[in-house]
């Protein structure tokens, strides 16, 4: 099947993006690198929307160390981010991510600041970020504000960014003497979307720990973070079994994806510490 667009243009800039949105009487849609959204369109998932194109926003594009923070603009690629060297010095986990993230060619198109505003349950961005406590910068009619990891995922495919607005950054706190980062994820073949995957960061101040594909949104593992802190490994992999509520779908059981969270927990605490599961 072709897309069925209600239309297309391209914004100069995000004052220009931000204008095409108003102008499209609640029809605007964000066209960033495609790679969700033309698939979606393809299917008729989405149709009939008037495409704002900002994929050529230059000041949307890269990442710097700024206030003390790592800043990711939103077009940043997710091949770019795999070899970026202030994050691979700030934010390994995501250089981590990139590795599990498709093929080559979708991370060649594909945005940081698409994935979050898709926010796939199943994608390694929006973990990422949740376990980094990373603040989402958005852009609309009224101004920018910024909103918490914590707060910005609400549903399956739903965030906080309201009608009109356009995701203009992610920032991360630096990395800290001796933070540790690991993600790992289990999937049919490499590439695939994870049947289950796990972020786990190690800060002087404690744990921090979400998990993915296993249910709406990227959970963060409150219960599992408190045990692990207290230095109970096993109590910690029964918290985030418990915590979590995934889904039963063709790929996987919710019983198998609840047992595989446990199993990649204890994995992810051997890889902190260096020692072999
Ligand atoms: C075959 C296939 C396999 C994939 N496998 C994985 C995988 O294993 N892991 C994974 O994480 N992802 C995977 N993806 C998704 C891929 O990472 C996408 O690139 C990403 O989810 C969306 O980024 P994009 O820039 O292409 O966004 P687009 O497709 O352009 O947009 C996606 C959505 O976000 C909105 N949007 C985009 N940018 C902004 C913005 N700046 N502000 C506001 N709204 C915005 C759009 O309006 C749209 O609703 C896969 C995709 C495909 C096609």
């Amino acid at each position: 099947m072709k897309a069925l667009a209600g239309g297309y243009a391209r914004a100069r800039d995000v004052t220009h993006a931000l204008d095409l949105l108003a102008q499209a009487d609640g029809m605007g849609r964000v066209l960033a690198g495609g790679q969700s959204l033309i698939a979606a369109m393809n299917m008729r998932l989405s149709t009939g929307d008037m495409l704002v194109d900002i994929s050529r926003i230059a000041d949307l594009r890269g990442v710097a160390v700024e206030d003390g923070c790592l800043r990711i603009g939103a077009l940043t690629r997710h091949a770019d981010i795999g070899t970026d060297p202030l994050v691979a010095t700030h934010a390994p986990l995501l250089v981590q991510a990139v590795h599990h993230i498709a093929h080559a060619a979708i991370r060649n198109r594909g945005t940081i600041g698409g994935s979050l505003a898709h926010a796939d349950p199943a994608a390694e961005f929006p973990a990422c970020v949740l376990a980094l406590g990373g603040t989402i910068h958005l852009q609309g009619p009224e101004g920018v504000r910024q909103v918490a990891a914590e707060d910005f995922f609400v549903d399956v495919f739903e965030t906080a960014i309201e009608e009109g607005e356009i995701l203009t950054a992610i920032t991360l706190p630096l990395l800290e003497a001796g933070e540790r980062h690991v993600l790992i994820e289990t999937a049919r073949r490499s590439g695939d979307y994870a049947l289950a995957g796990l972020c786990v960061v190690k800060r002087a101040a404690g744990h921090r720990v979400t998990a993915f594909s296993v249910g709406p949104r990227p959970v963060l593992a409150m219960a599992a973070m408190e045990r692990l802190d207290a230095g109970d490994t096993a109590g910690a992999v029964d918290a985030l079994r418990a915590e979590i509520d995934p889904p039963s779908d063709t790929q996987a059981s919710a019983a198998y994806r609840r047992h595989l969270a446990g199993v990649l927990l204890t994995r992810a605490l051997h890889d902190l510490t260096g020692e072999t599961a």
